[in-house]
């Protein structure tokens, strides 16, 4: 990820404190500060809507009736839903954490 302002790659995780933060992380969005610059943004955690377009015909050109692959993408997808779940979950309890 690169900073939108001056496209340093410097860039870190910002504080959680901003009442803003908790809004974005529910939508899977992490805030950063950039180091070389100082400009604080938004970075994403889920996909754009082209990434998961070209997945989509990247999965149909590969073999599109392999059942085990078809799992392993069923089981990385659970994970994936998951691992966001529980990054918002987190991201939720440090912002009402540093709040009180
Ligand atoms: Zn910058």
């Amino acid at each position: 990820m690169t900073c939108p302002k001056c496209g340093s790659g410097r860039v870190r995780l910002s504080s959680t404190a901003k009442p803003e933060d908790r809004l974005e992380a529910l939508e899977g969005k992490v805030p950063l500060r950039c180091r070389e610059c100082g400009r604080r943004f938004y970075y994403s955690t889920q996909e754009t809507e082209l990434e998961r377009l070209q997945k989509a015909v990247k999965v149909r050109v590969d073999r599109p009736d392999s059942k085990s692959r078809r799992r392993k993408l069923a089981i990385q997808l659970a994970f994936a839903v998951f691992a966001l779940l529980a990054a918002a979950y987190i991201a939720k309890t440090i912002v009402e954490f540093s709040l009180e």
